[in-house]
């Protein structure tokens, strides 16, 4: 169980305020985008569940448990980024088994992880390949799997489709979905692209200026009159 609680959290560079007092509470499971014009804090506050940002004052929980003092790799998160971060040297298998090396797993578990995400993400035969060798999507594919062999609570998405062409992003969208379908997991996606908000979202959190200016689902923000 992992939800996520955002609560009255601030932040400030210096004493320049960039977010007043943002409270949302994400329920366990659900697939929640936060949207807004460029600045508007939306990387911050992911940044800031992920334990990459300290928080100014407030309170953020997840699974129930305060994380305000907690390091990234004790919040049962893991974070795709937009620009993969896959390492060149590395075949897409070892890629996706780098966390778990790090963490010292054993062989066998390592490779039932790798082979479990592989096959959740269709990267089955592409284990062996470079990322170099692989499209635009083949590698953000990878770059999920790398997340998912953690088996996290929680997935944080930082736009990660914005270096996608069009076609390519409209297919992800609905990859990542059935891959949340899939897994149950409790999902924050930034994105400053509303038809993606539209299409993924459960609900979604419109941020304005270190704000929540709105949060509903997507018929409650865009189809009412
Ligand atoms: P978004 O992701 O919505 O584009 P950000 O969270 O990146 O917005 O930024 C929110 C605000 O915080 C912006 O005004 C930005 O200039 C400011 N900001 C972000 N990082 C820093 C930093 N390291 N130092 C000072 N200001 C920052
Ligand atoms: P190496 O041979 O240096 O271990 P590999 O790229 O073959 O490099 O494997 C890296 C990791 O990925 C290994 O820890 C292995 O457990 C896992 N792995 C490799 N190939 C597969 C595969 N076909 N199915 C599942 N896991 C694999």
């Amino acid at each position: 169980m992992a939800p996520v609680s955002i609560g009255n959290v601030r932040k400030s560079y210096g004493n320049v305020a960039i977010m007043h007092g943002v409270s949302v509470d994400i329920d366990d499971g659900e697939f929640v985008v936060l949207v807004g014009p460029s600045g508007c804090g939306k990387s911050t506050l992911l940044r800031m569940i992920a334990g990459l940002e300290d928080i100014t004052s407030g309170t953020i929980s997840i699974g129930g448990r305060v994380v305000n003092d907690l390091p990234p790799k004790a919040r049962d998160i893991s974070m795709v980024f937009q620009n993969y971060a896959l390492y060149p040297h590395m075949t897409v298998a070892e890629n996706m088994a780098f966390s778990l090396t790090l963490a010292k797993a054993p062989a066998e578990e390592k490779r039932r992880r790798v082979a479990e995400a592989a096959e959740i993400l269709g990267l089955g035969d592409l284990l062996g390949r470079y990322p170099r060798q692989l499209s635009g999507g083949q590698r953000q594919r990878v770059a999920m799997g790398r997340s998912i062999v953690r088996n996290p609570q929680v997935f944080l998405f930082d736009e990660p489709l914005s270096n996608l062409d069009a076609k390519l992003r409209v297919a992800m969208r609905a990859e990542i979905k059935s891959l949340h379908k899939r897994l149950g997991t409790t999902i924050v996606y930034v994105t400053h692209d509303q038809v993606e908000a539209m299409t993924m979202a459960d609900r979604i959190v419109v941020m304005q200026a270190g704000r929540v200016e709105q949060i509903g689902t997507p018929l409650e923000l865009y189809d009412s009159p």
